[in-house]
């Protein structure tokens, strides 16, 4: 239950804050920016950057304190850097100590652009420099990695190779310990550490170890400073260059909420989207590389007969196909968006009683990692299922004699269980839209190109039941190829019985028409945090004749 407002005194002014709440975050949601390093809404507070520092009031008057750790109580009087000069002195005070041994290396830093040292700097920094030329500065970093530069100065370690994914520049760190408490309270594995005391503290792993863990890319998001950079996006682009879309993790039932980012035609990195209700501010390693996907091996053209033919050739091949045949079986799929497999449904009934839909996944599901996965692949498994199609697939193998027309929307059937799928090429037509040219493609007798899931916009329902958006990234693999829901429409007009949608909403609309938890929904108001069906008994599956 959310406790009720209370009421604090900020600067002379009584606002209404919620008291869960940490005094900085409560600061910020009343719209009084406070500035935080160490700080991290999804992490233990450890309150040793001291730069959100407010004053309070308390028995002997008004102190400083980090507002990091204080929990605002009713009638309390805070003193922020807009009213108290105490509180601008100690800020810039902490800024001048964190910037006077730190390298001037912005103009070749990963960070710069996402720099909250740069960042602070303008709002809360000392801008007229106290440093001593002659004095130079003290690099920090372990014995191990210092070495002279080409002006006779003894470096702190630059460019250190901590493991598979990530990089580790000491003269950078602040020592805000995000990454240490990240691995040892989120990820479980405490591969990093604090070596050393004082101003010669580095970050470092232990004696020969490596930094190796499915989310430990994710202390280069949190690393407030260029410390830690990923080798997969190190020296790519200018990140004040890319461009972002917001849409959700494709490969997991917990639909992790992360942003597509762009430059140039080309798909950069997916980076975590902070949901406190879903995955925090944390995607797995896996998720994240998945962008270097979009562009490879994808199918951006027609087969026929194994043969490369132009789209508009495939649909028409396709369309024929499935207007002349007997009995057709429709394979919906768990990883496409809940408007596709509304569009499956759709065109089934546009072909009468002779088609059938199937769904569900030969993909083995894991365990969740109680961090951002789930463990089950199939992204959309349970929009799927709300829809009304059955998990079938074992049925569908059993009884593939009986159809002389196949038609797979958006599965690698072949890829995630050969042996299963084998039983499928007993079906003489084999029509599959997909996004890569996988081994399904390989078994198709006639293939169309279609767009994936960063291409489209539409949404997926996750493993506990929240409604998520996918949004298109402009960035698509070729300019001809449509969403799956588009691509059907199509056919169900090559079939006689056009299906008059003209863009994903439309096919949202026959979701919600299909499924009473849909109702009253609508992207507006699942919006960018999703939103929570209401659970009623599971619809009927949908068995023959859809
Ligand atoms: S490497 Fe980055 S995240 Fe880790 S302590 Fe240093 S500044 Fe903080």
């Amino acid at each position: 239950m959310t406790p009720a407002p209370i009421t604090i005194n900020v600067d002379g002014k009584d606002y209404q804050v919620d008291p869960n709440q940490q005094l900085v975050d409560a600061l910020n949601t009343i719209g009084i920016f406070t500035p935080t390093f160490c700080y991290h809404p999804d992490l233990k507070v450890a309150g040793n950057c001291r730069i959100c520092l407010v004053e309070t009031e308390g028995p002997r008057g008004f102190a400083l304190g980090i507002s990091c750790h204080i929990r605002p109580s009713p009638g309390m009087k805070v003193r922020t850097q807009l009213g108290s000069e105490n509180v601008q002195k100690a800020r810039k005070g902490v800024m001048e100590f964190l910037l006077v041994n730190h390298p001037l290396d912005c103009p070749i830093c990963d960070k710069a652009g996402e720099c909250t040292l740069q960042e602070h700097y303008m709002t809360s920094g000392r801008h007229e420099s106290r440093l001593d030329d002659e004095a130079g500065k003290v690099y920090k970093g372990g014995a191990d990695h210092r070495f002279t530069d080409a002006k006779g100065q003894d470096r702190g370690g630059k460019k250190i190779d901590l493991g598979p994914t990530v990089v580790l520049d000491q003269e950078r760190c602040i020592l805000c310990d995000r990454c240490v408490r990240f691995m040892r309270d989120v990820a479980g594995d405490e591969q990093l550490y604090l070596a050393g005391r004082g101003d010669r503290a580095y970050i470092t792993t232990f004696p020969g170890k490596e930094l190796t863990h499915d989310y430990d890319l994710n202390v280069t998001d949190i690393c407030p400073v260029g410390a830690l950079t990923g080798k997969h996006f190190r020296f790519q682009q200018r990140v004040w260059m890319l461009k972002k879309v917001e849409s959700i993790a494709p490969d997991d039932s917990l639909g992790a909420n992360l942003t597509i980012e762009y430059n140039n035609g080309k798909v950069w990195r997916l980076m975590p989207r902070r949901n406190p209700a879903v995955n925090k501010a944390w995607i797995a390693n896996g998720t994240r590389l998945l962008y270097q996907t979009l562009d490879q091996n994808r199918l951006i053209d027609g087969r026929v007969a194994g043969q490369p033919v132009a789209i508009g050739a495939a649909l028409a091949a396709a369309g024929k196909a499935l207007a002349g045949a007997k009995r057709v079986a429709i394979v919906a799929s768990g990883h496409l968006t809940t408007e596709d497999n509304a569009a499956a449904l759709a065109f089934a009934e546009s072909l009468g009683a002779k088609a059938e839909v199937f769904g569900g996944s030969w993909l083995a599901a894991g365990k969740a990692d109680g961090i951002a996965r789930s463990g089950d692949p199939v992204a959309n498994r349970k929009g799927m299922q709300l829809l009304g199609i059955a998990d079938n697939l074992d049925a569908l193998a059993a009884r593939a004699g009986e159809f002389d027309t196949l038609l797979v929307l958006g599965h690698d059937l072949y890829g995630a269980n050969a042996a299963k799928a084998a039983a499928l090429t007993a079906i003489p037509t084999r029509i599959v839209l997909a996004s890569w040219n996988d081994a399904t493609v390989a078994h198709s007798t006639i293939a169309v190109g279609v767009r994936c899931w960063a291409e489209v916009r539409g949404s997926m329902v996750n493993c506990h039941g929240r409604v998520q958006l996918l949004n298109a990234c402009p960035v698509v693999a070729a300019a001809e190829i449509e969403p799956v829901w588009q691509v059907l429409t199509r056919l169900a007009t090559f079939a006689g019985k056009p299906i008059p949608w003209l863009s994903e909403v439309d096919a949202w609309k026959s979701a919600v028409a299909r499924v009473p938890q849909f109702s009253g929904m609508s992207y507006r108001s699942i919006g960018p945090m999703g939103a929570l069906i209401v659970e009623t008994p599971a619809a009927t599956p949908v068995a023959a004749g859809a």
